[in-house]
């Protein structure tokens, strides 16, 4: 009866291993595709600043063209106006001469003005703009490592967890079908997907719940399947399962 008992703990914390080993294959597999699809989201934002900011700078760039070249028309007036300067035939064209050329000159201020503020938009814009590029070639890079993350792994993966599925299999046919279901509900039970777990430390690996003195001389005798108070997962000893048995 004792021998019984311990080979079919043995056998089920053999086909937990297995499972532990294509639960943390699935794992890796379940979250990198998770962050490769958030790289793409994220660059396809930045992606949408990086033009909105190039649109941006265009557009300023255009505007400081367009003001330089009021302030040359400006300047164009009044050099023909101080030019007729001379010619005008009475007082009032010479009035009216020096009203337009101080007018010119009170655009040409106005156009001076509006141009040093493009100046401090175009340098602030294209900090940011830079910023936003330098944003973007980071995130690509770390889509790129992610994708070939991930197909490193898929393809790597592919053939060990097809192999480990098939050892569970086979490990499961050796176990009688009352504990294999108890297993399979306990598994889907667990948070981390293990049902059958050993005492470390005088507490349960699973739930990390201290198991009591007498429950632990009980486990060690292999007379019965014996469960975890707080978390139902079964335990079993150090000593059963690092003999070598299991592989
Ligand atoms: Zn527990």
């Amino acid at each position: 009866m004792e021998t019984t008992i311990a080979n079919k703990l043995k056998a089920l914390y053999k086909l937990q291993a297995l499972h532990t080993q294509i639960d943390k294959i699935r794992q890796l597999k379940g979250l990198l595709p998770e962050e490769v699809s958030d790289y793409e989201d994220k660059i396809v934002g930045i992606k949408t600043r990086v033009d909105q900011l190039k649109n941006d700078l265009d557009a300023l760039k255009h505007e400081f063209d367009n003001t330089k070249n009021l302030i040359r028309a400006s300047n164009d007036a009044v050099s023909k106006y101080q030019s007729e300067v001379g010619s005008v035939k009475n007082n009032r064209e010479y009035d009216a001469l020096l009203k337009e050329i101080e007018i010119q000159h009170l655009d040409i201020q106005l156009h001076q003005k509006r141009l040093m503020k493009i100046e401090g938009d175009i340098v602030n814009k294209t900090s940011d703009y830079r910023s936003a590029q330098t944003d973007l070639e980071a995130n690509q890079k770390y889509l790129i490592i992610k994708k070939d993350e991930l197909d490193k792994i898929s393809a790597e993966t592919q053939a060990k967890e097809k192999e480990l599925t098939q050892l569970a299999l086979d490990a499961g046919r050796d176990i009688d079908s009352n504990l294999l279901a108890a297993y399979t509900l306990l598994r889907k039970k667990a948070k981390n997907g293990l049902a059958i777990v050993t005492v470390e430390r005088d507490a349960c690996s699973g739930c990390f719940n201290h198991t009591p003195a007498q429950q632990q001389a009980e486990i060690r005798l292999h007379q019965r399947i014996i469960v975890c108070e707080f978390c139902g997962r079964i335990l079993v000893d150090e000593g059963l399962v690092s003999e070598g048995a299991i592989t």
